[in-house]
């Protein structure tokens, strides 16, 4: 524990933020990393509790508390191989993640929690600096290979733990470029994918091989999902060629809005809308350009992925952006007593939301109107009354009679979830799914990770279902480790 009255005499302190205004117009990062001697003193707030819930919470498990210390003592170095203990790619987490840790850090009990994630941020900030992040090539290689399927951050930390170990990784990928969602989802201003690229070079150097534009499986994917494959390789092909297959192909299928007028123009799903932007961004080719620009746009879906809708929009220029949800307005406050270190239901403003734009919640499209010529002009929608059912204690709703209204839009974009890989790669490779469509293979145990075909595995989203970063990064590394012991023993 770097200073034992730290957390008296030092209040949390936040990165600064570009002003709104600015920030608005353009698509790069806009917060500034604490220096070194914020993060000193934010570190000092640590009070290595003892019992570090922070460590629980987290889905990678990251011991906080220790490289608070060093980072208190000014041992970058060491709080550097700390951190990457635990995180493949703390660049990543320390910009998108929404902190599991603090939530769950004792101090955020009583007062403000640790900020977790900003010095993280710092540390590996200050490692690439000072070029300590190397290539980590194996001492010694294995005469087994794996392919993992997808190069989103499960496929990356599985790839690159594997590659550590010694095995012969290619990831094989159908869009352009590797990352999978930090590439082509999540909004450069939130992650520059020159972060990505610095990796990926990183892990070419340990050995790892990728094979972009190429679907494994199927040639053509469901619409909603983006495709960008030149070749297609057969299953049979790879399972020939590799020891093992690592599926991580994320949960790719968009929850859909199949009401009247769903095919008019202008309705498009969060995922044909948010590539685009990141592709202009790096000068890449793509076929439909949608922007929001001068439009009055609708988001329909109050979470995360409506939030980058909202915040790209704006920085198209459009001209008003409403974004609804299903659900209830959350509470603006929450009982710490009964939920901590959970993570709670509660409203959130995300920076985006910041922006600008306008949030309604507890609405039901019911339907798409055209403007006559084939375009979406709006929709009719319909107020509901959430409440909980006295018999199970679920939340159910009702419309409430006569609130039906229409909201105007020429665009419209679909941000409601994802529900599950996509089928057709599920079915090419005979991978059973579970009740939800998402790959059936456990967590944990002696069978973890493994599919129903021999030498499958699965991790990640497609796995678990729609989820974070963090998570997705915990299923590489610990999938990594059920097929090390799979490949260790003779038989396989
Ligand atoms: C718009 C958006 C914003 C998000 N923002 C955040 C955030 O801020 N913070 C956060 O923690 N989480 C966020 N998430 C969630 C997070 O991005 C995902 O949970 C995470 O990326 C899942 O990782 P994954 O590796 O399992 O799958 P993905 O990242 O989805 O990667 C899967 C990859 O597999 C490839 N693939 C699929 N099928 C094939 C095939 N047959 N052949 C070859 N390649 C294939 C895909 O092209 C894709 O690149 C966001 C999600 C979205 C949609």
């Amino acid at each position: 524990m770097g200073k034992v009255t730290g957390f008296m005499e030092f209040e949390r302190l936040e990165q600064a933020h570009e002003p709104v205004a600015q920030r608005k117009t353009h698509f790069r990062e806009f917060i500034t990393p604490l220096s070194q001697q914020e993060a000193k003193q934010q570190a000092a707030r640590c009070m290595d509790c003892g019992t570090p819930f922070c460590t629980f919470s987290c889905p990678l498990h990251n011991v906080a508390p220790e490289f608070n210390d060093l980072v208190y003592n000014e041992d970058w170095e060491k709080a550097y191989h700390v951190l990457s203990s635990t995180n493949n790619f703390p660049e990543f987490t320390s910009r998108v993640c929404p902190a599991l840790c603090e939530n769950g850090c004792i101090m955020n009990y009583t007062q403000r929690a640790m900020g977790v994630k900003s010095i993280e941020r710092a540390i590996i900030t200050n490692a690439w600096n000072q070029g300590w992040v190397k290539p980590e090539p194996p001492k010694e290689h294995k005469d087994k290979s794996v392919a993992v399927v997808g190069s989103g951050p499960a496929g990356l930390a599985c790839a690159q733990q594997l590659a550590r170990m010694g095995y012969a990784v290619t990831v094989f990928e159908k869009n352009k470029r590797p990352g999978g969602l930090l590439r082509y989802g999540i909004p450069d201003f939130k992650l520059d994918k020159s972060l990505i690229d610095r990796r990926i070079a990183q892990m070419e150097n340990e050995g790892v091989q990728f094979r972009c534009s190429t679907s494994i499986g199927v040639p053509d994917h469901p619409h909603g999902i983006w495709n960008d494959s030149e070749r297609t390789i057969d299953v049979s092909e790879l399972l020939r060629d590799f020891s093992v297959v690592v599926l991580a192909v994320g949960s790719e299928t968009p929850r859909d809005l199949q009401v009247k007028g769903r095919d008019l123009k202008g309705i498009h799903f969060a995922l044909e809308y948010l590539p685009v932007q990141n592709k202009h961004n790096a000068s890449e080719p793509f076929d439909e350009d949608i922007s929001a620009k001068d439009r009055k746009v609708l988001i329909i879906g109050g979470g995360d992925t409506g939030s980058d809708c909202l915040g790209t929009a704006i920085r198209q220029g459009a001209e008003k952006v409403l974004q609804i949800d299903l659900g209830p307005k959350p509470p603006e406050t929450y009982d710490k007593s009964m939920v901590w270190p959970n993570w709670p239901a509660v409203m959130r403003t995300s920076t985006s939301q910041e922006e600008g734009g306008e949030r309604d919640y507890a609405i039901s499209t019911k339907e798409f109107l055209s403007d006559g010529e084939g375009r979406v002009r709006g929709v009719k929608a319909v107020r509901l009354e959430w409440m909980k059912d006295p018999v199970t204690g679920r939340r159910t709703f009702k419309e409430i009679p006569d609130s039906e209204f229409e909201i105007e839009s020429d665009l419209v974009l679909l941000a409601m979830g994802f529900l599950h890989p996509s089928s057709p790669v599920m079915d090419a490779f005979g991978v059973q799914t579970d009740m939800r469509g998402n790959a059936q293979a456990a967590y944990e145990g002696k069978d973890a990770f493994r599919t129903n075909v021999p030498k499958v595995f699965a991790a990640g989203d497609c796995r678990r279902g729609q989820s974070l970063v963090v998570r997705a990064l915990a299923e590489g590394r610990r999938c990594a480790e059920a097929v090390d012991k799979f490949l260790s023993d003779e038989q396989n």
